[in-house]
C-alpha cells in the first residue's frame, strides 16, 4: 500500500477506543439499542453510530474511558458484554 495518497474515496472514522483514524471499512460500527451496544455488521441499523476496531483491546479502552456513552450521547452506562463476546471470538 502506498499510504500517502489522500484519496477521498476511502472515508475515515476514528476508533472510539484507541482514537486512531482508520478506513471506515476496517472499523466496526456500533449502535446503542436500549442501553445495549450492538455491532452493526451491515451498517444498516438506525441511530447514532460509533466506530471501533473489531478488537477487544479497543473495546476495553472505549469502556474505560467512557467513550461509548459520549459517542452515543446517552447519560448512562452501556451494556457491552455481548459485544465483548463477539470480539473475543
Ligand atoms: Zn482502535
Amino acid at each position: 500500500m502506498s499510504g500517502r495518497t489522500h484519496a477521498r474515496a476511502c472515508p475515515e472514522r476514528t476508533c472510539v477506543g484507541c482514537r486512531e483514524r482508520a478506513a471506515k471499512s476496517d472499523l466496526l460500527r456500533i449502535v446503542a439499542i436500549e442501553g445495549v451496544c450492538v455491532p452493526d455488521h451491515r451498517g444498516t441499523l438506525p441511530g447514532r453510530g460509533a466506530y471501533l476496531h473489531p478488537a477487544s483491546v479497543c473495546l476495553d479502552l472505549a469502556v474505560r474511558r467512557r467513550a461509548l456513552p459520549r459517542a452515543f450521547k446517552v447519560p448512562g452506562p452501556l451494556d457491552t458484554a455481548e459485544l465483548a463476546e463477539r470480539l473475543n471470538q
